[in-house]
Order: structure tokens, then sequence, then C-alpha cells
């Protein structure tokens, strides 16, 4: 059989030696997907032979098969095809170090699993071909490369070390890895039992596989089916088969056919968990890009738009040309006319479900909400679109379910209201607690609660929804129904002050304002008489057209250069503190303590706000008012 010839000797690398070990002790019941792993490898490698002979005329690509070869007599499984094959430096590579991404990721996630026996995560991360010593004592690979005339034989028992022998003349184009089974696993010899797992997790792989001389994967694939015949266990097959995720159900699916201006077929899915919620870092995979059913890119991430890159699944069309670069591809105009098309057929799927099926919507909303958002300020053409997609917390806790969208907040909202309302807040109990909400509690006006300050920047970006302004309630663009909104037409509603309702404004309101003015000079924007305080004395709101004090924030953790714009200090004539300054300030002897107050009000109102005063005049301040308290009262016990 095998010449025997001097044969160089290498080690391992040492997370492989580790990874070999970890797959031994743990994840036994999971065999079959050995079977799956080597099978994807050489449909691979057929892939890139196809590819390699679109430009090389030389190159023989007909035929491109997959055989699987059971031996039971010398308990021997073989998995053979007549791909691209291997270089000695190849081998070495590929099979003696973790070059690529996907094993690695596996074992540093393996070793954080708790359960190490997860199923899901083998496939997931693709352990690939070293699962291979999950059923062998011994593996040989016998490869000869497209680009030479030599083959050569790996060989390793997966303890650590591996050889490659001599030069082999006689070998064909392409790999065979043969299986030395070990002892009790010679199920993997029975032919039915084969066929049985290859139909379980090959069936869409795109090249013939044979058992037996029998054609395995012959029907043709589900996406190019009239979505009437498809049945659901074909889509949940297909699923599996895209994500190497056995048992894992998606969210939906959604299949799509066209044929003008331009033909094409898709089906893509949305899966049920979002992995970059759960740590995994931005997802890399893409969709599968075939061009009259071959596969011309594994992971396709120009198709949809970033906001989409969750969903899985294939397109696959006649009109795109198979031979190009991944740039040319972008530059296509059929290319770029069906990311457009696949993009609007998937926001109206959701606006769908959205209609049919609010608490689907909510679970995807849930798990997908922060990524679909972030469409809002990078494409233009389906910002309407998205819009519809957003959803909020919001004060009013029966409003759909507690996840209110912008229509349905407009329907709520009465004609003569014409903004949409907004608080910001680092939780739903610090916004509730903020005293701008006061007025909308009184008047019942429903506001949208943003606990995310994307969200924030996301309806900053979108301005207005349906010809109502998005407006944040600390904002001085605000305008209540019925009150200022009627007249304000001339925008001149910063004079207005005092002027309007002046019969709850107490005397001496204007001398207060003004000698809290004085004090606190250019440290504000403005000082107020406020209309949207029921109970409190004093708030913050930001100046015309600035962000909201949350958004600001966040722009000075980010930005150490960043400077909060002044706010507007808003007073409170109804409020019992300062109708009694307003009293006392006749006397011009309390001038100097109103202006006091004034410091301590604003320095309340910010604290209010979350922001910080200055904190020892502050102090200062607060102990001098003790101070003058204390001297009030009498040091006589009674
Ligand atoms: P992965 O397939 O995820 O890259 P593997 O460990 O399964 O990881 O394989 C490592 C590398 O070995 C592959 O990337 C490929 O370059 C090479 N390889 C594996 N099987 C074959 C094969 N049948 N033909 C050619 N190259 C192969």
């Amino acid at each position: 059989m095998t010449v025997e010839s001097p044969k160089e000797q290498f080690t391992f690398q040492a997370e492989i030696s580790r990874l070999l070990h970890l797959l031994s002790e743990s994840l036994y019941q999971n065999r079959e997907i050995t079977i799956r792993e080597l099978v994807s490898n050489a449909s691979d490698a057929l892939d890139k032979l196809r590819h390699a002979a679109l430009t090389d005329s030389a190159v023989e690509a007909s035929d491109l098969t997959i055989t699987i070869e059971p031996n039971a007599d010398e308990k021997l499984l073989i998995i053979r095809d007549n791909g691209i094959g291997m270089t000695r430096d190849e081998l070495v590579q590929n099979l003696g170090t973790i070059a690529h991404s996907g094993s690695l990721e596996f074992l540093q996630n393996l070793q954080k699993a708790e359960n190490k026996d997860d199923v899901s995560l083998i496939g997931q991360f693709g352990v690939g071909f070293y699962s291979s010593f999950m059923l062998s004592e011994r593996v040989e690979v016998r490869t000869r490369s497209w680009t030479e005339d030599t083959g050569w034989v790996w060989e390793s028992t997966g303890d650590g070390a591996f050889t490659i022998g001599e030069p082999e003349e006689a070998l064909p184009r392409g790999t065979e890895v043969r299986l030395h089974l070990k002892k009790d696993l010679t199920e993997f010899t029975d032919t039915s039992r084969l066929k049985f797992i290859l139909k379980k997790y090959s069936t869409f792989v795109p090249h013939a596989i044979m058992v037996d001389g029998e054609h395995i994967n012959d029907q043709p694939p589900i996406w190019v089916e009239p979505k009437s015949t498809v049945t659901d266990d074909q889509y949940q097959n297909f699923y599996e088969y895209l994500t190497h995720f056995p048992g894992q159900q998606a969210l939906w699916h959604l299949h799509l056919t066209a044929d003008s201006p331009f033909q094409f077929h898709s089906i893509l899915y949305c899966p049920d968990s979002n992995l970059e919620r759960m740590g995994f870092g931005h997802a890399e995979h893409g969709l599968h890009l075939c061009a009259k059913r071959i596969l011309v890119q594994n992971d396709n991430r120009d198709l949809i738009p970033d906001y989409l890159r969750f969903l899985r699944g294939i397109v696959d069309s006649e009109d795109l040309p198979l031979n190009v670069s991944r740039e040319a591809l972008q530059d296509n105009t059929v290319f770029r006319k069906m990311q457009k098309v696949i993009t609007k057929k998937v926001l109206d799927h959701l606006d769908s479900i959205a209609g049919d099926d609010a608490e689907k919507y909510a679970k995807f909303y849930g798990e997908f909400g922060s990524i679909l958002r972030e469409g809002i300020g990078s494409d233009f053409d389906h910002r309407d679109r998205l819009a519809k997609l957003l959803r909020f917390q919001s004060t009013n806790s029966t409003a759909e379910d507690g996840l209110a969208s912008l229509a349905g907040y407009c329907e709520r909202a009465g004609d003569d209201q014409k903004q949409v309302y907004f608080a910001t807040g680092a939780d739903m109990a610090a916004v509730l607690r903020d005293p701008n909400l006061e007025i909308f509690r009184e008047r019942n006006l429903e506001v949208l609660v943003l606990t995310d300050p994307v969200d924030e920047y996301v309806l900053s970006t979108l301005g207005s929804f349906e010809d109502r302004d998005l407006v944040s309630i600390d904002s001085a663009d605000l305008k209540l129904p019925g009150s200022e909104s009627s007249d304000s037409d001339s925008d001149d509603d910063e004079k207005k002050e005092t002027s309007d309702d002046d019969t709850d404004v107490p005397q001496g309101f204007d001398t207060v304002l003004q000698l809290i003015k004085e004090v606190l000079g250019d440290q504000v924007d403005d000082v107020r008489k406020s209309e949207r305080l029921t109970e409190s004395a004093c708030c913050l709101v930001s100046a015309k057209g600035a962000q909201s004090t949350t958004m600001q924030k966040v722009l000075q953790v980010n930005m150490p250069d960043f400077e909060m714009s002044k706010m507007i200090l808003e007073i409170n004539p109804r409020a019992t503190l300062i109708s009694r300054l307003c009293e006392i300030s006749v006397n011009d002897d309390n001038a100097g303590f109103v202006r006091t107050c004034g410091q301590q009000l604003y320095a309340d109102a910010m604290i209010m706000a979350g922001l910080a005063p200055n904190g020892s005049e502050m102090a200062d301040r607060v102990q001098n008012f003790m101070m003058e308290l204390a001297q009030q009262r009498s040091s006589i016990a009674t």
C-alpha cells in the first residue's frame, strides 16, 4: 500500500493540541458533525477550483464531485474531492495551525461555556477538519494541488504531532481524507447511516455528493422553487445548513422571487437572538451569493445594508456576472438595484409583521432594534420606512403594550398637538422624576421615554415624523397644544415672559427674575418664567436648537473638548418658595438674599438634570442658610 518513505515530523501549534484534547473529551455526542465539516471543506475546495478555472482555461473543472467511500473491512471512511488540493506548504499551514478565526473562536467560547457538551457551539464555529479526530484513531490526508504534479500524504493520530511523507507521483488532483475509525465507531461505514447524515446536514451543498454510486443531494435548491411548494421542514433544514446551528429556529423568513427588471431568488432568515448583544461583536457573516445556482461568494456583506447584517440567507440571480471581483460587483448596476429591492422588501416585511403580530415584532425589536435603528443615520432612501419601525417606551404604559411607535403616538395625540415629545434619562424611574415632565403629566400628554442615548441621536437625525417635530421635553422649542402654539408663528415667543397670564404671577416676580439673572450672569443662557412647571420651583431647559442634556453629557464623555451649551433656568412663579421670594423682594434689603437663593436654585436645577454644580460654593451657601436659621432659634430651653 503506502510506499515506505522517510517522513518529516511536525508538532501541532499548541492551540490545536488543546482543541484536539477538548474535542476528544467533550463533544463525543457530536460525531455526525465531522462528516458535515469534511464535506463542507470538500465543497469549498471545489468552489475554489471552479474560480481558478474561470481565469485559467487550462484548468479542467467539469465533474466536480464529493465522494464518500466507506470500507467496513478496513474500518475506513474516505471523503474525497477533485477540488483545489493543497501544496506541501499549505498542508503544514492549513492542517498544522489554527490560522482561521472559526476554530480559535470556538476554542475560546468552549472554554468559557459552562456546558462543554453544548452541541450548538461546535456547529456555530465550524471547528472543521480537526473534528476528524473525534471519529478516528488515525487520519491520513492525501492531496495534490491543482498547481503541482506531485502530491503529499499528511498523517496524524491527533496526539500533538503530524508527519508529511515524500512526494507522491500518482495522486489525482484534489484531496482525500481517510478516517481510520475508532473501534467502536464502525457505524460510520454503514452506507444507510451515512446517507441519513448527509441528507440531514448536506442537502444544500452545491456540488454532487456520491455515496455508493448514488447522488445524495440531487433535489433542486428550495430557493428556486415556488414558495407554495416549500415545506416548513425544508425551510428549517436550509436555515440549519446556513447557520450550522442544529435545532435552532429562525424568528421569521422571507422568500423572495423577482423576474423583472432583473431576475433573482432569495431566502432570508432572521435569527431568533442577537449574538452581538450576547457579546460576540459585530456580525461578520454575510449572505450566500449565487449566480445561476453556483456559489460566487460565501459571505457577501454588500448585498444588504449594514443595519440588516443580522440576516442570514442566500441570493441567487441569473443576471449577476460570475467572474468579477468584489469591487466590480459593487459597481454593477444590477447588483446595486438588487440591493435596494431586497432592502425595501425586508423593511416591508417587518412592517407587515408589526401590523399582524405585535408580540413577534416586539421580540424582533428587542433583539435587533438597536442594529436596525442605525439605518436612520445611514440610509436616507429608506429613512421613512425605518422610522415607522422604531419603537420606544412611553409614559402611556397602555400604548401598544408599552412599546410605542411614532405612528401610534401620532394617532393618540390630538390634532392640535404639533410635536412628538420625548424625555431622556438613565432609566424610566429617572425620567419620571424629571420636573420637566410635570406639565405633561398634568395635561395628560404622552411622552416617549428614551433610556438609550442612541435613541435620542436617532430621533434628532430624523427631526420630524408625519409633519410633527420630534422635541425633547427640556427643549426651548417646546410647544404645548392649545397655549402658545396658536400665536407663536412669528417665533418671538422668547419675549413673552410675564405678559400672557399675568393673573397667576405674583407681584415682584420681575424683580426676582432680574436679581437671579444678574447673579448668574453668563453661566446661563437666560432666566425666565416657566410655563411647564406645576410644583417644582425651577428647572433647566436646553436653549433653542441645542441637544438635550442627556445627549450633551454623552458627547462630553466621548469628546474631551466638548463644551456643554448654556442652558435656560426656568422659574415657577406658582411654587410656594418663589412666591415668598417675590413678596420679600419689595424690600431692597433682601436683594442679596434673593440673589443667593437664585444661585442655589440654579445648583438644584443642575442636580435634577444630572449635572454637577460647584460643590464647595454650594456647601458654603447651604451652610450660611443653616447658620441664618440657626441664629433665629432660641438657646433657652423651654
Ligand atoms: P476551515 O475550513 O474553517 O478553514 P479547517 O480546519 O476545516 O477550517 O480547514 C483548514 C484549511 O485547510 C481550510 O481553510 C483549507 O484551506 C484547507 N482544507 C481543508 N480541507 C480541504 C480540502 N478538502 N481541500 C483543500 N483544502 C482543504
